[in-house]
């Protein structure tokens, strides 16, 4: 099949980025102890986000059940063995505009989610969404963290959620995990007053399709890592780098924890980091001229289709993903041919936007250059 929907984890998400292969069989040779190798991950993914500390997940997913389960336990090594039972506080609260599937993730660390607001433009029963001071309504005793999900659409602001979070002392965790290009957006949330921030691995960052990147507050990230690396050692020969995780600040090592089933090997560390390392050399501007150079090789090849008309959307912003845009006489339409393009013999996956129905979208992230001609061939009748 060809890709040309994006990053779908379903069709088996973006290419790989150049380097990570090499990275990952140069991992191989040699045997390493994986506190160390994550505390080398936690030293460039601080350098590329502005966080404190940060940690290679299993994916964005991943990265979100180690931010539950560290907001819930901390550094206390009798919450982390007993999680996701809980005895102290265990609600996030989450706008009810930002819910999705991956906060199953949250809950299955042994978080409740509490909704607050209501999305009435969608709806189309009013104007406002979640507001911040309905975040504070629901705070109490029982509030351990706010979950955010950071897109353009997103309300309240981030900026407004967190000043909210900083004067109740609540963390913010941030999923972010397609929320790259632009570049500016690995320091972004961050700065913007983040506790934790989760990105995927596989998306734009071209890393392994099972890695993401989580950054955030020194403690935090220690108390994930506790909880997602192999304990089984005795604590009297145990020696994390003291710049990854304060010992003296344990009072002994949880057996193994909640994040075990999200265990990330050392190739996959490697791995990713090579991506991120490709993805901050090559720069917004170079990677939107990659993409947009794809765009036009496919809108000069569609010249003629006569079924939509045909136009680029974001080749001037170099800090988002230029789409080609085949505009349909209705969504009806728009459906059919999406339809048609799955049903060839070599299957052609486009994207699709509620917000636009009568566009079938085609993104250049996972075309491969020798694709092109059949793509072609698969979307002019
Ligand atoms: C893609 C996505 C995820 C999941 O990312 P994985 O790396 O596949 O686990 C989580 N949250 C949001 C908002 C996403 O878009």
């Amino acid at each position: 099949m060809i890709n040309a929907a994006g990053t779908l984890t379903r069709l088996s998400g973006a290419p790989l980025a150049p380097g990570v292969l090499e990275a990952m069989a140069e991992a191989d040779a040699a045997s390493a102890d994986m506190f160390e190798v994550q505390a080398h991950a936690s030293r460039d993914i601080a350098a590329a986000t502005g966080a404190a500390a940060g940690l290679v997940t299993s994916g964005a997913t991943g990265g979100l059940l180690l931010s539950a389960a560290a907001v819930l336990a901390r550094l206390d090594v009798g919450r982390m063995d007993r999680l996701p039972e809980t005895e102290g506080p265990n609600e996030i609260i989450v706008a009810r505009g930002q819910r999705n599937g991956y906060d199953h993730a949250l809950r299955a660390a042994g978080a409740r989610l509490v909704e607050v607001g209501l999305a009435e433009p969608l709806s189309g029963a009013g104007i406002r969404e979640a507001e911040p001071w309905e975040y504070e309504a629901a705070f109490g005793p029982r509030t351990a963290a706010i979950l955010h999900v950071a897109s353009r659409r997103a309300a309240p602001s981030l900026a407004e959620v967190a000043e909210v979070a900083r004067a109740h002392g609540l963390p913010l965790i941030v999923d972010a995990a397609a929320e790259l290009p632009p570049q500016d957006n690995l320091r972004r949330f961050v700065g913007e007053g983040a506790d934790l921030v989760i990105f995927s691995g596989g998306k734009v960052l071209g890393g392994p399709a099972g890695t993401g990147i989580m950054a955030g507050r020194a403690e935090l990230i220690a108390s994930a890592a506790m909880q997602v690396l192999d304990t089984d050692v005795r604590w009297a020969d145990w020696t994390p780098p003291s710049d990854f995780i304060d010992r003296t600040r344990l009072r002994g090592l949880p057996r193994q924890g909640i994040g075990r089933s999200c265990k990330v090997g050392k190739n996959e560390i490697a791995g990713l980091l090579a991506a991120l390392d490709h993805f901050l050399s090559e720069g917004d501007e170079a990677r939107h001229a990659r993409w947009l150079k794809t765009c036009r090789r496919i809108v000069d090849g569609l010249e003629g289709a006569g079924r939509f008309t045909v136009s680029i959307d974001g080749a001037e912003r170099t800090d988002g993903i230029p789409l080609v845009e085949l505009r349909c006489a209705d969504p009806a339409m728009a459906e059919r041919l999406r339809h048609c393009f799955t049903a060839h013999p070599t299957p052609v996956h486009t994207a699709f936007d509620p917000f636009r129905p009568d566009c079938v979208l085609v993104n250049p992230v996972c075309i491969r250059p020798g694709e092109l001609p059949t793509l072609l061939d698969v979307l002019n009748p």
